[in-house]
Order: structure tokens, then C-alpha cells, then sequence
């Protein structure tokens, strides 16, 4: 029996907007690190901005959780008035917060600061004219609070160490070092008694049991300051493990300029949640040369290590690719669910039959209802010029074939590809002069999927007003 503790990770969103796709890959890589050591995964909301946080901007990042098929472990949770919840909310534990941060001053570890704000501007004014860096210069540090001016409501600071450097050891980035002369004593709770975001991040991790930080570099200067907090309450700070930035495919940072920013913009362009999970997967971290890895494999093998420390472009045409691929391997009923098309039994049916030949050709769901659309198609279809073209010199053809059509007993594929293949020879032509303007026929294109099998499919008696209409 090994010792080690349970491995606890979190996603911890800003309810600020949609679930930005760099967001998914950090809630994936957390999910992923928990469930591969058979730990827990929870779901923290950083909902402390109250005038940024929006109880939609929850419902989407939920929404998207779930479709990407992250399920955390704190569904159950309470909010402190009894209010069921299906994540922690960080504005919940307000007030432990600030408790936190008095304990720090009574360990000697924070202390109020009187400093107003216009006091605290010319100090930065005056550090800015002797060309020194602007932070905090700790005048309250070691001033007796009863100096206090009078009405003037403290914050609280953290007193972080004036000298030595602090170490962090991250799991991706390495050994990282900062010089403390460098950090000035943050604000822990406001003046109107808000804890800052910095404080309620590591007493939420604290609380909720977190074994491994994992979230995006750009807190990576965070995290400094919150391994003194972690010092200053005593408490032993987690693993933390910076994921590098995923960048546009122009190299700049990956933003809405880009196209599809949201998880539920990818959702509407017909990408497949497995599809997403393998290409998330894929940015920033690796196993050998592997490019499709299944959710088992990817439970299987998922660690710290292998995550790179460079920072990953994101390649359209690749995730087409993988896309293209899931879709390949969905079952095909699954498929037809997934089409977002109002069917009736007998269509859903037909959609079904052709399905294999459909799921082959697609790389978005939203190819794979375009491609079948022509199957539910009632009256005359809408030709382009080359559908013309090729119609017209057929027509002659499809005149003869219309008959042997109409007395088929058997009407397979098979047995229409017979008559086709029969006809053209008697005809000395070849298969295509005969079968591509059936196929536009059928289809109202000179594309389609095997257009003797959609024969099947459609019927015999769809196949000949069809075939007729054109004739
Ligand atoms: N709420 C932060 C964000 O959305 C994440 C904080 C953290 O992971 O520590 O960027």
C-alpha cells in the first residue's frame, strides 16, 4: 500500500464569459490528471467579481463541461444557506476568506494598512521620478495600528519576506525562481472588507484539499505571491503545473480574431466532443508519436511530464482530420441522433441505411446533414450549370432506363447497377455517360455518395419520379 495522498485537481473559471477553448484544454488536462490517479476532479467557480460574473456565463461553462464529457466530483455541494449547488462558488466562502486573513495578522504575518489612496499616488509618483520600480513601499509594516488616522478603513497586507528568493518547483515549467526584494506586501482584503482574488485562490485551494494546481502560465507570476500566503498560514502549498499558452496558427496569442474561441462554437460547427478531447490533448502534451488517442488510452497514459513547455499552435486542419476521423469510427445510429434535423421515423430510417457511406465523406456533422439533405428532398432540385450539362446529355439515356426502373422486381443495389452496366454496353458508353446523370437525378448533384446504393435507399418509387422529373 503506497502512502501518497489522493490526488485532488480543480478547474477554477472566471464566470465571466463563454468556456474558452484554452480554458477546456486546462479543465481537460486537471480532469484527466485526476482520473488517471483515481483522484478528484472538482469545479470551483471564481465568482468574487460580482459586477463581471454572470449566472450565464456559469450556465455555458457547465453546459460545456458536459459536453465535453468533464464530470467533476462536487456536484453534491451546499452552499452555506443551504443552497444546492453543482459547483463550489468562490464568493460563497467570502468571509472565510477574510477570517484567513486575520489569522495571518494574528500570526504576525499581515497587517493593516491606513495608507489612503491618494497618499499611495504620490508614493508612486515619487518612486516613478527617481526612476524606481512602483510597488507598495510596507509603511505600515511595523507601524502600531493605534498611529491609525481616524474614519479611515485598513487593508490588509501580506507580509512578504524582504529578502532571500522564492523557489517554486513547478511539475511543466521547471524549477522557477523569483527574488522576494522584487514583490511588494499585496493586499489581502480590501477596504470595504472584499478579500482580493490572490487570497481567496489559495484559501479555496487549501479548503477544497487541492493536491495539484494545473492551470494556464499566465498565472504563473501568481503564484509567487500565493506560495507566501501559503508560508504565511502554515500551510504546505500543492504541486503546481503552469500548461504553456495555445497560440493562433499565426503564432499570436489564440483569440476570437481567430475564429471559434467557445467549446460551444465548436459544438455548432459539428465538431464531436471526443474529437475535441484528442485535439485538447494534443496541445502541449504528447505520447510518442500518437496523434489519435483514445479517451482510455489518453486515462491510461496522461502525466505531468510529458507536458511541454512551449507553447502550441492550433492547426485547423488538423482537428478537421481527427473530426473527420471520429465521425468515421461513430456508431452509426449515434451518428443520426447527432444530426440536428427534424426527421420522421421512416427518414431517420433512411439516414441510417446510408449512413456508412455518408460518415466516410464528412468532417463536421454539419457535412455529414449537408450530404444527406439530398435523401429527404422533395420536388425539383436547383441544378448548376455542370449538373445541367451533364443532365442534358443524358437525358436520352435516363428515358430508356426510366422503363427497366419502373419494372425492376428486386430493387437493390445490385440489381440497378446490372441495369445500368447492361444498357451501357448495349450502348457502347461507358458506365459514368448513364449513371452521372441518374446520379444528378437522384441527387441534384454531380456529387453524391454511391448513387446505386442511395437508389436503394431512397425506393423504387422516389427513384422513378425523381428520374422522370428530369426526363
Ligand atoms: N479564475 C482563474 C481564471 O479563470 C483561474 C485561477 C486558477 O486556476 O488559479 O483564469
Amino acid at each position: 500500500m503506497s502512502n501518497k495522498k489522493t490526488v485532488v485537481t480543480r478547474f477554477a473559471p472566471s464566470p465571466t464569459g463563454f468556456l474558452h477553448i484554452g480554458g477546456a484544454r486546462t479543465a481537460l488536462f486537471a480532469w484527466l490528471y485526476a482520473r488517471h490517479n483515481n483522484g478528484k476532479f472538482l469545479l470551483r467557480v471564481e465568482d468574487t467579481d460580482r459586477a463581471r460574473s454572470t449566472p450565464e456565463s456559469i450556465a455555458t461553462i457547465i453546459e460545456g463541461m458536459q459536453w465535453l464529457g468533464l464530470d467533476w466530483d462536487n456536484k453534491d455541494y451546499t452552499d452555506d444557506k443551504g443552497n444546492k449547488r453543482e459547483y463550489y462558488s468562490q464568493y460563497d466562502q467570502r468571509e472565510r476568506h477574510r477570517q484567513a486573513a486575520l489569522k495571518m495578522i494574528e500570526r504576525g504575518a499581515a497587517y493593516y494598512c491606513y495608507a489612503s489612496p491618494e497618499e499611495l499616488e504620490i508614493m508612486r509618483a515619487e518612486q516613478k521620478e527617481k526612476g524606481l520600480p512602483q510597488k507598495y513601499d510596507g509603511r505600515w509594516r511595523d507601524r502600531d495600528p493605534k498611529e491609525a488616522p481616524k474614519g479611515v478603513k485598513p487593508v490588509i497586507r501580506l507580509k512578504t519576506p524582504l529578502t532571500g528568493a522564492t523557489v517554486v518547483e513547478d511539475a511543466v515549467m521547471g524549477k522557477i525562481t523569483v527574488e522576494n526584494a522584487q514583490l511588494d506586501d499585496m493586499i489581502l482584503v480590501r477596504s470595504d472588507g472584499t478579500p482580493t482574488y490572490m487570497l481567496a485562490v489559495v484559501v479555496d485551494d487549501y479548503d477544497m484539499g487541492i493536491t495539484h494546481v494545473i492551470r494556464g502560465d499566465d498565472h504563473m507570476t501568481n503564484t509567487f505571491r500565493q506560495v507566501h500566503i501559503y508560508n504565511a498560514m502554515g500551510w504546505e502549498a500543492p504541486v503546481f503545473a503552469h500548461l504553456p499558452m495555445i497560440l493562433g496558427p499565426d503564432g499570436a496569442k489564440l483569440s476570437k480574431r481567430h475564429g471559434a474561441p467557445a467549446v460551444g462554437d465548436y459544438k455548432e460547427k459539428g465538431y464531436l466532443p471526443e474529437t475535441l478531447r484528442n485535439y485538447l490533448l494534443r496541445l502541449c502534451w504528447s505520447h510518442g508519436d500518437d496523434e489519435i488517442i483514445s479517451d482510455a488510452q489518453a486515462l491510461e497514459w496522461f502525466n505531468l511530464e510529458s507536458v511541454g513547455k512551449s507553447p502550441a499552435r492550433f492547426d485547423f486542419a488538423k482537428l478537421n482530420n481527427l473530426n473527420a476521423h471520429y465521425i468515421k469510427v461513430k456508431d452509426d445510429a449515434d451518428l443520426v441522433s447527432l444530426i440536428d434535423k427534424e426527421l420522421s421515423q421512416c427518414e431517420k430510417e433512411m439516414l441510417l441505411k446510408a449512413m456508412p457511406d455518408l460518415k466516410i465523406r464528412a468532417q463536421t456533422l454539419v457535412e455529414l446533414a449537408k450530404s444527406a439533405e439530398f435523401l429527404f428532398h422533395s420536388g425539383a432540385f436547383e441544378f448548376d450549370e455542370k449538373s445541367l450539362k451533364v443532365l442534358n446529355e443524358g437525358k436520352p439515356y435516363l428515358k430508356d432506363i426510366l422503363e427497366s426502373l419502373k419494372n425492376m422486381k428486386d430493387f437493390t443495389s445490385e440489381n440497378i447497377e446490372n441495369i445500368f452496366r447492361e444498357y451501357a454496353d448495349t450502348k457502347g458508353v461507358k458506365l459514368g455517360a448513364v449513371a452521372q446523370p441518374f446520379r444528378v437525378a437522384l441527387s441534384g448533384s454531380t456529387v453524391s455518395p454511391p448513387i446505386f446504393k442511395a437508389a436503394e435507399i431512397l425506393g423504387q418509387r422516389e427513384v422513378t419520379e425523381r428520374v422522370s422529373r428530369v426526363g
